[in-house]
């Protein structure tokens, strides 16, 4: 068996106001509690959650801020009551990093949900950094045929547009529209495929059509065209939005079939205005999805393994995490950013 030492100190990189650089930061990670594992970080994707947290778009940010929630490392480290983790095991840590573990969301596998969930770079410092510590029911093992920089992503992107095409029916009679063709999106076409559903890429950039048909898109609708969401209406079952922007919110709930569900995981700026009457007609929904559980990870890593899902991404160096964060904020990155260690 392998030893366990942890870590005294931790580098990472850190943003010491809203919307300032990274720049290196180091830490004292304390004593290790018995349910946490430390894990040596080889990967981290760059969410645009995280510019929203670097930005303080959300008003949770706390600074010095260490970003990062897409973790992929091996464990390094396991506290005294840790008994289904190991010492050199690889695992990925995605939005959360603990709960409370008793309450009634807790205790039926619904851990997103708990009122004293930890985000895992919220009021903690996250995976920008050589090393992190989380419970270790959050770090969950990553099946041996993906490989750690295309998984990265996974853990939070993958899960967050996993979790409402499973937990809201998704089926191969259904048709599904991927608003957004950037992380979360680019992951949403293709386990929307895996799924079986008919699928259609609604996007800003023509220049992606070809690789989101690549990806599972069985067709594409260029949303700044004139009229494009017009010739859609009444399409959808369900209507994924991972955009992080304002939008056309009664157009895309008019894109929705009888019964469809317009799912929000993005999160634009203002608040969604949209007219009662169509979704009171059509009994049509709006909702909003949190990443996933412990348990949907655990599931979702398994169907990317067989269904060979996986992120397209862009490699920076660590220490490289500004430039990166650029990109991204252009739109300029195809379609994953991950720092590597
Ligand atoms: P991303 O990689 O930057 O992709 C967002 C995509 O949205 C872009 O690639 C672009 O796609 C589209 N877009 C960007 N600006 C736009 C604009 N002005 N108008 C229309 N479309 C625009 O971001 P991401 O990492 O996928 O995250 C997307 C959003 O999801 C963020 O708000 C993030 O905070 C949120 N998020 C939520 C959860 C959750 O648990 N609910 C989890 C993770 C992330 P096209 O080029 O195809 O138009
Ligand atoms: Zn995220």
């Amino acid at each position: 068996m392998k030893t366990s030492m942890a870590a005294s100190e931790i580098h990472g990189l850190a943003a010491h106001a809203a919307g300032a650089q990274l720049v290196p930061y180091k830490y004292e990670p304390g004593p290790m509690q018995a349910n946490e594992v430390e894990v040596r970080i080889s990967h981290c994707g760059i969410c645009h959650s995280d510019i929203h947290l670097i930005d303080n778009d959300w008003g949770l940010s706390r600074y010095p801020f260490v970003p990062g929630h897409e973790i992929v490392g091996t464990v390094s480290a396991v506290g005294a009551g840790v008994r289904d983790r190991a010492v050199g095991q690889r695992v990925g840590i995605g939005w959360q990093a603990d709960s409370c573990g008793i309450c009634e969301w807790c205790k039926q596998g619904e851990e997103n949900l708990c009122a004293d969930a930890q985000p895992t770079c919220v009021g903690r410092n996250g995976g920008y950094a050589d090393s992190v510590r989380v419970n270790a029911r959050f770090a969950i093992p990553v099946p041996e045929v993906l490989q750690s920089e295309n998984v990265a992503p996974l853990l939070c992107a993958g899960i967050t547009v996993y979790s409402p095409l499973r937990n809201l029916g998704v089926r191969p009679a259904s048709r599904v529209g991927i608003v957004g063709i950037g992380g979360l999106g680019h992951l949403g076409l293709q386990f929307a495929k895996a799924f079986g559903a008919e699928v259609t890429a609604l996007s800003t950039s023509t220049d992606k059509e070809a690789e989101a048909r690549r990806l599972g898109a069985d067709h594409f609708v260029n949303t700044r065209d004139n009229g494009g969401l017009k010739k859609i209406a009444g399409s959808f079952d369900l209507l994924l939005s991972t955009v992080s922007a304002d939008q056309d919110w009664p157009a895309l709930v008019a894109c929705l079939r009888p019964k469809g569900t317009l799912c929000v995981v993005g999160v634009p700026p203002s608040p969604i205005a949209v007219q009662a009457f169509p979704l009171i007609a059509g009994k049509r929904s709006l909702a909003g999805s949190n990443s996933g559980s412990p348990q949907d990870l655990h599931e979702m890593l398994n169907v990317a393994a067989r269904h060979s899902i996986k992120a397209i991404t862009e490699r920076f160096p660590m220490a490289k995490a500004n430039e990166a964060l650029l990109r991204v904020k252009k739109n300029q990155v195809r379609y994953r950013a991950v720092l590597a260690n």
